[in-house]
C-alpha cells in the first residue's frame, strides 16, 4: 500500500514550497491509489505559532488536496499531532539506549560551545561522535554509577544516537540515486531530551513506522538528515520507507533559494494564503487574495521540479495525477517564474463559470450592486480573455456599467477628424431607424452605410469606439451597442459631438 504524509511543523504560515511538497505526495497518493496523511510536527513548542495548523488545512483544502488522514479525520493511526503522542518517543529512545544504539549525555551547553570554539583555534570542526566522545561527559565515557547518579539527581540530559565509526553508508534516493556516506563526518544527532520531548528526528521515523510510511517524500533540505534516518530504521529493524527529496525552489533569478522573506520583497506572494502575523499583525499576502485561481496554483507549482516529458503545459488535477511520477522530478533547483503563475491565471480563467465570476465580480464593485446578475455575467463573456484575475474586470468593462466622462486624449486625437461629427450624426440616425436592434442589423446597418459610401472604416469605427467606450479599447463596438442599448448608445455619441 502506497502511504505517503504531509509532515509540516506550524512555525508559520506554509510557504509555497511547503504546498509543492504536499502537492507531490497529493499526486503520488492519488496516482497508487494511496493515502495522503497529514501530520503535525509540533514537537518543538518553542516554534509553535498559533494559527500555523488551522493555516495549513485551510491551505490544503483551498487547493484542493484533501488529506485522507489527520487531526480529527479519520485517525486509524492516530492522533496526527506529535505533541499528542509524546508519551509514546521515550519507549523508543529506551530502545535504543539498550540495544547500545543510543547514549545518555549531560554536556552543558557551555561545555559543548568550549569543545567547539576550542577546535576552532586548532583550525578543526568539533563533531559530537567517536572522535570526542570519551573526553564528554556521557554514558560511554562515565561509568555507570555516575550516569545512575546523575540520572536520579535529576541531571539535565539529552539521549544521543551512537553514529558508528569508520562504515559507509549506502542510501537511496529516487530522484538523486545512490548515495554514500562516510559515519565519520556524521555527529551523534540528540533524539530525546530530559523536558520528555523527542528532537524532529526520533519523532519523525517512529511516526512513519507507526503510521506504516510506504515513501517519504521531502524538500531537499531534509537530505543531510536522510543518512541518520537510515541508520535509525536499522536501529530498530524496520523496514526502511522509499525516499525522495523534493530540489529547492529557486528566486526569480535563479541565484539563491526563495524564501519567506522574498515575497514582500520581489512583490508576488510565496503563501497559498494571506497571513497575518499573530504577534506584529503584519500581512502577507496570499495567492488566493490576490486572486488566482486553485487550479492555476496547482498547475504552477507541478512544474516546480516535474515535467511530463512533453510539451503540454496545462494539466488539471485528475491529469497531474495520472501524469506525475518521482522519475521525472529533476534534482536541481526549480527558478520560480511569477509571471508564468500569470500566464497560468489567465489560462484557467477562461475556464471559470461567468456567472460565478459575476457574483465575485459585483462583490468587489459598489457601483455594480444594482446592476442585473445576468447582464454583468454576459459583460464578462466579452472581456475575459483579455483578464488574468477578477481584479481587472473592471478596467476592462466599466463603459458597460458607467457613461464615461473622460476620453483617452491620444485616442481623441487620432479619432477626430474632418468631418467626424456629421458621420457620428448618421450613425445616431442609422441607430434610431435600425428596427431590430440585435448585434448583427446593426452590424449590417452601419457597415452597408459605410460601405455603399465609401467611407474608409477607421472614419467612422474609431470615434464611435471613442465615444462608447472612452479609449480605443474593448471587444466589438456591436457587442458593446447592443449590451448599452439604444438610448444610452446615443447619449454617449451626442456627448463627443456636442
Ligand atoms: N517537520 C518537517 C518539516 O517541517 C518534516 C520533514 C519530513 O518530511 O521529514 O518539514
Amino acid at each position: 500500500d502506497v502511504r505517503v504524509r504531509f509532515a509540516p511543523s506550524p512555525t508559520g504560515p506554509l510557504h509555497i514550497g511547503g504546498v509543492r511538497t504536499a502537492l507531490f505526495n497529493y499526486l503520488f497518493a492519488k496516482k497508487h491509489n494511496g493515502s495522503f496523511i497529514l501530520r503535525i510536527e509540533d514537537t518543538d513548542q518553542t516554534r509553535y505559532v498559533e494559527g500555523a495548523e488551522q493555516y495549513i488545512i485551510d491551505a490544503l483544502n483551498w487547493c484542493q488536496m484533501p488529506f485522507d488522514e489527520g487531526p480529527g479525520k479519520n485517525e486509524k493511526f492516530g492522533p496526527y499531532k506529535q505533541s499528542e503522542r509524546k508519551h509514546l518517543y521515550k519507549e523508543y529512545a529506551d530502545k535504543l539506549i539498550a540495544s547500545g544504539n543510543a547514549y545518555y549525555a549531560f554536556d552543558t551547553s557551555e561545555a559543548l560551545d568550549f569543545h567547539r570554539k576550542d577546535h576552532e583555534t586548532k583550525g578543526k570542526t568539533f563533531i559530537y561522535n567517536w572522535h570526542n566522545r570519551l573526553k564528554l561527559s556521557n554514558s560511554l565515557s562515565l561509568s555507570t554509577e555516575e550516569v545512575k547518579a546523575k540520572l536520579d539527581a535529576g541531571d539535565d540530559y539529552v539521549i544521543r544516537f551512537k553514529s558508528p565509526q569508520d562504515e559507509t553508508l549506502h542510501l537511496k534516493d529516487i530522484i538523486r540515486g545512490d548515495i554514500k556516506i562516510d559515519t565519520n563526518v556524521l555527529d551523534d544527532k540528540v533524539l530525546f531530551k530530559s523536558d520528555g520531548m523527542p528532537t524532529y528526528h526520533l519523532a519523525n521515523i517512529v511516526d512513519d513506522h507507526l503510521m506504516k510510511i510506504s515513501h517519504v517524500i521531502r524538500g531537499e533540505e531534509w537530505l543531510p538528515s536522510l543518512a541518520l534516518h537510515y541508520q535509525l530504521y536499522q536501529a530498530f529493524g524496520w523496514e526502511t520507507p522509499e525516499f525522495a527529496h523534493l530540489p529547492l525552489i529557486l528566486k526569480p533569478t535563479g541565484k539563491g533559494k526563495l524564501s519567506k522573506r522574498d515575497g514582500d520583497k520581489l512583490g508576488f506572494p510565496v503563501f497559498p494564503l494571506q497571513w497575518i502575523d499573530p504577534k506584529t499583525n503584519d500581512i502577507s499576502r496570499g495567492y488566493r487574495e490576490d486572486g488566482y485561481f486553485p487550479e492555476a496554483m496547482i498547475n504552477f507549482l507541478s512544474f516546480l521540479g516535474w515535467n511530463p516529458g512533453t510539451e503540454q503545459e496545462i494539466f488539471n488535477l485528475e491529469e497531474l495525477i495520472s501524469a506525475f511520477e518521482l522519475e521525472r522530478v529533476n534534482k536541481s533547483g526549480a527558478r520560480f517564474d511569477p509571471d508564468k503563475t500569470k500566464w497560468f491565471n489567465h489560462h484557467y480563467m477562461q475556464q471559470q463559470n461567468n456567472d460565478e465570476l459575476a457574483e465575485a465580480f459585483q462583490a468587489l464593485h459598489s457601483e455594480l450592486s444594482e446592476i442585473d446578475i445576468n447582464y454583468i455575467s454576459m459583460v464578462i463573456g466579452l472581456v475575459k480573455e483579455r483578464a488574468t484575475f477578477i481584479s481587472d474586470f473592471w478596467n476592462l468593462s466599466h463603459y458597460f456599467f458607467t457613461t464615461p466622462t473622460s476620453y483617452d486624449q491620444k485616442a481623441s486625437k487620432k479619432a477626430f477628424k474632418e468631418g467626424t461629427t456629421e458621420l457620428m450624426t448618421q450613425v445616431i440616425s442609422i441607430i434610431n431607424n435600425t428596427e431590430d436592434f440585435t448585434v448583427e442589423s446593426l452590424q449590417t446597418e452601419i457597415k452597408g452605410w459605410i460601405t455603399s459610401n465609401e467611407i474608409s472604416f477607421g472614419k467612422v469605427m474609431m470615434p464611435l469606439r471613442l465615444a462608447l467606450v472612452g479609449a480605443l479599447q474593448g471587444p466589438d463596438v456591436f457587442d458593446i451597442i447592443y449590451m448599452i442599448g439604444k438610448t444610452e448608445t446615443i447619449k454617449r455619441i451626442e456627448n463627443i459631438i456636442t
